[in-house]
């Protein structure tokens, strides 16, 4: 009895302890006062133990008549056999309690600003202001542990197969992953700045050039991005690298990790293994999007020919201009009303769609607003590519490519929910692979890359970069579970004139490449090896596991949706002496832009 708090956990008691003396410490997680004694809840980490207090041993009694929920308590007693008919078969030290005989008040604790030991629902702000106290409910307690045995089963794995687990610097140059730098101002060099690293992809490209080989992290990737949607400034990537591997080494190797993760840390089934392929061309045309969930059906399909030939303006002319039509036939819809109709519209508007055509699989015929402009043979062959049968509802978007994929997507998706046609238990692990290098930015008129500018054209498409660069399929792969993506990776660039040819395309002078990438051109001058690698993000991966419905539950300490720290109240004003001493000058806006996200973000 060394400790002087405890001997056991709360969660350690069983019926053979019966009879021993304990000391046990934890919070006080419920009270109760019955017949003349008080029950205690102690709670700690491991666990719930009742301890009995008992009017005979008047001052333990009357010291635990003061308790309140959440003190910190440590407490001495025997250990007793429940009662008959008291035992807590939900509990597993239910058949047990502590009879106390000395009592010690650690701490006593403010009223909680919410009920830490009952799952009700409680405003998110206010529990990631008090984030200490909202990780003290099981559920939060729950998913931290679970990430942790998660994230170690990961160490483990990569161990064994003689990976090194490198840290990378996070006060450094800047890596571009699409998102904006987080900036840090350097104190010893007016004027100058770090960026936090977007990722670590360039040290662990040098991590090979330095000959590791087998490289990971458990990295901390920041970004500063708009804050739509479930993402937050910081997350955390399992990063790692391979030396002379190819892109199916990878794979397996990735197939492997989550197989095991998937078995031996939920109750969850795999769709299938090995993890179905799909390229990237088909993912789009098959659903509409490069990150599908292939848990229900609904594929699209191209009636883009038959389009061409009908009476139906809108579909003839969405072909005429280059664009096609396409669509998903739904089951089990029953009769939409007007207004289900333009619920419908408004969902595929969601992906850019004008307008959403459908028709309705009659008896002998179609039916709707467009069944007019159909003979009967084109009925037969719509109803037969979208692969109808009576009853079923089709749905058509026409409009350029981009429009039909997302708009028909967003309906996919929206069905699955409405119609429950994804089993929650399932995990529907895919790889998506064959990205193009490069994409069209609309807005920028500019060519840039789909993943990042350091992957590896196919061997075969290399010639494309002086000629049509937006043909070029890249040594590209993304790793899929239920319409989520779980992580990117590629096969790397590994020589030097080529990661310059890549820089030129994406408008990157060389100048400006040597200043910003110059180690990593340099490096490779240096008989860089063949190289590729992957980055499986680690909070949505366990969100998933454990069917969290945001991100924020499976971290110990998120910020909001407006990238606010509400427990630190960051970020926050600095002093003028430090401004002074980092030679920075602030410039506030003048008017409130979207740069300036809410102080109190209404949108939880
Ligand atoms: N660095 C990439 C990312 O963070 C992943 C990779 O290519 O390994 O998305």
């Amino acid at each position: 009895m060394n400790n002087p708090y405890r001997t056991h956990t709360a969660g350690e008691l069983r019926a053979e302890d019966v009879g021993g003396r304990v000391k046990l410490a934890g919070w006080v997680n419920r009270r109760r006062d019955h017949g003349g004694l008080i029950f205690i809840d102690l709670r700690d980490r491991w666990g719930v133990t009742q301890i009995t207090f008992h009017p005979e041993r008047a001052a333990v009694f009357a010291q635990a008549e003061e308790l309140r929920l959440e003190w910190s308590i440590s407490v001495e007693g025997e250990v007793a056999k429940r009662p008959e008919g008291n035992e807590n078969p939900e509990l597993p030290t239910g058949e047990i309690e502590v009879s106390a005989t000395a009592l010690t008040v650690l701490n006593a604790a403010a009223t909680p600003p919410f009920e830490i030991d009952r799952e009700r629902p409680v405003d998110e702000l206010l529990r990631l202001k008090y984030r200490y106290l909202d990780l003290r409910r099981p559920r939060m307690r729950e998913n931290i542990i679970f990430r942790h045995r998660v994230v170690k089963h990961m160490r483990d794995y990569l161990s064994e197969r003689d990976f090194v687990e490198i840290e990378t610097p996070l006060l450094t140059a800047s890596t571009p992953e699409g998102a904006r730098d987080y900036l840090v101002p350097a104190r010893l060099y007016p004027g100058q700045f770090y960026a936090l690293p977007q990722s670590p992809q360039q040290f662990k490209q040098l991590l090979m050039v330095a000959g590791f080989e087998r490289y990971f992290q458990i990295a901390r990737a920041l970004r500063d991005e708009d804050q739509r949607g479930d993402r937050q400034p910081e997350h955390t990537q399992l990063d790692l690298e391979m030396s002379y591997a190819t892109q199916e080494e990878i794979l397996d190797l990735i197939e492997g990790l989550y197989t095991g993760i998937v078995e031996d840390f939920t109750q969850k089934k795999l769709l299938a293994t090995p993890f179905p392929r799909l390229t990237y061309r088909e993912a789009m045309e098959r659903f509409g999007t490069d990150k599908p969930d292939l848990r229900f059906g609904l594929e699209i399909r191209d009636v883009s020919e038959m389009a061409r030939a009908s009476q139906f303006k809108v579909f003839r002319g969405a072909v005429e201009a280059g664009g096609s039509v396409r669509g998903i036939a739904v089951e089990s819809l029953g009769d939409l009303t007007r207004r289900e109709i333009d619920e419908l519209t408004s969902v595929a508007a969601t992906g850019g769609a004008r307008g959403l055509a459908y028709l309705k699989v009659a008896e002998n015929s179609l039916t709707g607003p467009i069944a007019k402009f159909f003979s009967a043979e084109e009925g037969e062959a719509l109803k037969k590519s979208l692969g109808a049968g009576h009853g079923d509802h089709m749905f058509f978007v026409a409009d350029d490519d981009k429009v039909v994929f997302e708009s028909l997507n967003k309906l996919r998706l929206h069905m699955r929910d409405r119609l429950g046609l994804a089993n929650e238990n399932v995990l529907a692990l895919c790889w998506v692979t064959d990205f193009p290098l490069f994409e069209w930015n609309e807005d920028e008129g500019r060519v840039e890359p789909m993943h990042h500018m350091f992957t590896m054209p196919r061997e075969e498409d290399i010639p494309l970069l002086d000629t049509d660069p937006l043909r070029i399929i890249g040594q590209l792969y993304d790793l899929v579970a239920n319409g989520t993506e779980l992580a990117s990776g590629s096969i790397r660039i590994h020589r030097p004139e080529l990661q310059q040819q890549v820089f030129s395309i994406v408008n990157i002078p060389p100048e400006e490449a040597e200043r910003r990438f110059g180690a990593m051109l340099e490096a490779f001058r240096y008989g860089a090896p063949p190289h590729g690698g992957i980055a499986p993000g680690i909070d949505r991966l366990m969100m998933l596991l454990r069917d969290e419905p945001n991100i924020r539950e499976v971290m110990a300490f998120p910020k909001t949706q407006g990238a606010r720290d509400e427990m630190m109240d960051a970020p926050g004003p600095v002093t003028p002496e430090q401004l002074e001493e980092l030679h920075v000058a602030v410039k506030l806006p003048t008017r409130k832009g979207p740069e300036q996200p809410p102080r109190e973000d209404p949108s939880f």
